[in-house]
């Protein structure tokens, strides 16, 4: 199944719930706007090169669209459409004034120069400026992307529009970024994992995880999580994976990638086949990389009894419907990684009032949120006899369509949603 078909299931799964008819399912569940452009650079060495971008906004209908920017090899129209529905659903659930868009560059930026990025990035800009912008869609970093990034987006942005740093969040700070962000979303699945650990009765500190993924989201988990005396025992990324069933120390870890660039060398802890970590003997799993790596085949094998979702898109519908029938807890990624987009708003809000906020604010108003967005999940869940993912869909959901109804596309079946 692609992505956008996997996004799809999981939408439908819910809309069924809800009674939702198959016309407005089709309003709901359709993009706006597909954009796909090419940005034409010229390479270090004199040569020149075209690298395919998109942007898919998906869904406006609760305020300007917002999403990430991923540079990567794999960024294709599927996994982007299917990226920008899931942001629709993930501003909707913890309700953030936002609708959700995507965007991705077809490139890979760990084989590009900083100069080459950088061009890469403006051209984009060129292709893309006049429908993005700061009451209309807000691109932030994604995989392979980060603050420099949007430094570079906002300068070429400016160029056209005069000076808007609300049109990108996840900046560097100098130029209106907010504190708190670049751990924003690391920092909002452990509110996320808090919240769920505290339901079930279970002390942080008797608890072994795993995390698939070192880049932002899963290093800033596992600082957060093992700040908080959980044992992380096994860690992945790219080059390979490593592990140590008394807990692996994150602060010497992340001294480590820093000047390694990978988890792999790192002394502190055994080396462990990539491919082991999502089955290793643990409790909770926390998938912080790619999509579609928890597959039916991958699911059986899993030991953990708490599934943390980080990353977008991990689970297949085959897994899922699994986990469910095994009783296996998975808390859904609409809901966990939406710290980032959460303090992506907060930043937004920033530029747009002038006024800045300290670290502690940004976090105490991020929990608040996150714990929110839990407690309604959880509710939603209970009165409707469902899974998690299905009722942190069902919520967004119901939100998304009562404010389409509201603006004036009304029929009979928006107006049977809760
Ligand atoms: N890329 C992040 C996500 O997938 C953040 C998006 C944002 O801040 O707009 O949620």
């Amino acid at each position: 199944m692609s992505a956008t078909e996997t996004t799809k299931y999981y939408f439908q799964r819910a809309s069924k719930e809800l009674g939702i008819e198959s016309q407005l399912e089709k309003v709901l569940i359709t993009p706006r706007r597909e954009v796909k452009v090419e940005c034409i650079i010229e390479l270090d060495s004199g040569e020149m090169a075209t690298y395919t971008g998109f942007r898919v906004q998906h869904d406006s209908a609760r305020g300007p669209m917002k999403g990430g920017l991923r540079y990567h090899p794999e960024v294709d129209p599927d996994e982007v459409n299917s990226l920008a529905s899931l942001m629709t659903w993930k501003t909707a659930v913890v309700n953030i004034p936002y609708g959700g868009a995507k965007g991705g560059i077809s490139c890979d930026p760990g084989q590009l120069s900083h100069q080459e990025l950088q061009k890469i990035t403006r051209a984009f800009v060129d292709e893309i400026h006049d429908v993005i912008g700061p009451q209309l869609d807000i691109p932030a970093p994604d995989m392979g992307s980060n603050a420099q990034t949007m430094a570079w987006i906002v300068d070429q942005f400016s160029k056209y529009h005069g000076w808007t740093p609300a049109v990108v969040t996840g900046k560097p700070l100098e130029l209106g970024g907010s504190e708190g962000r670049e751990a924003a979303t690391g920092q909002g699945v452990f509110y996320a994992i808090e919240a769920l650990m505290k339901d079930e009765g279970r002390a942080l500190s008797d608890l072994r995880f795993a995390i698939q993924g070192f880049g932002n989201v899963g290093s800033y988990a596992a600082k957060f999580i093992s700040q908080a005396g959980g044992k992380i025992v096994a860690i992945s990324d790219a080059g390979g994976a490593i592990y140590s069933k008394d807990g692996i120390d994150i602060e010497s870890l992340m001294l480590h990638t820093q000047s390694a660039g990978t988890i792999c060398g790192y002394e502190g802890a055994e080396a462990m086949k990539r491919d082991q970590l999502l089955t290793v003997d643990c409790d909770v799993l926390i998938p912080a990389a790619l999509g579609g790596v928890l597959t039916r085949e991958v699911a059986s094998e899993i030991k953990a009894k708490y599934i943390i979702e980080a990353a977008n898109g991990p689970t297949t519908p085959e897994a899922d419907e699994y986990f469910i029938k095994k009783g296996i807890i998975l808390l859904p990624d609409i809901f966990v990684n939406a710290g980032g987009v959460v303090v992506s708003y907060f930043e937004w809000v920033q530029n747009i009032q002038q006024f800045r906020w300290n670290l502690k604010r940004v976090n105490e108003e991020l929990k608040t949120i996150m714990l929110d967005a839990y407690s309604e999940i959880v509710q939603t869940a209970k009165t409707t006899n469902c899974d998690l993912r299905t009722a942190a869909f069902q919520l967004a959901i119901s939100r998304v369509a009562r404010a389409t109804a509201l603006r004036g596309l009304e029929n009979e079946s928006f107006c049977m949603i809760r």
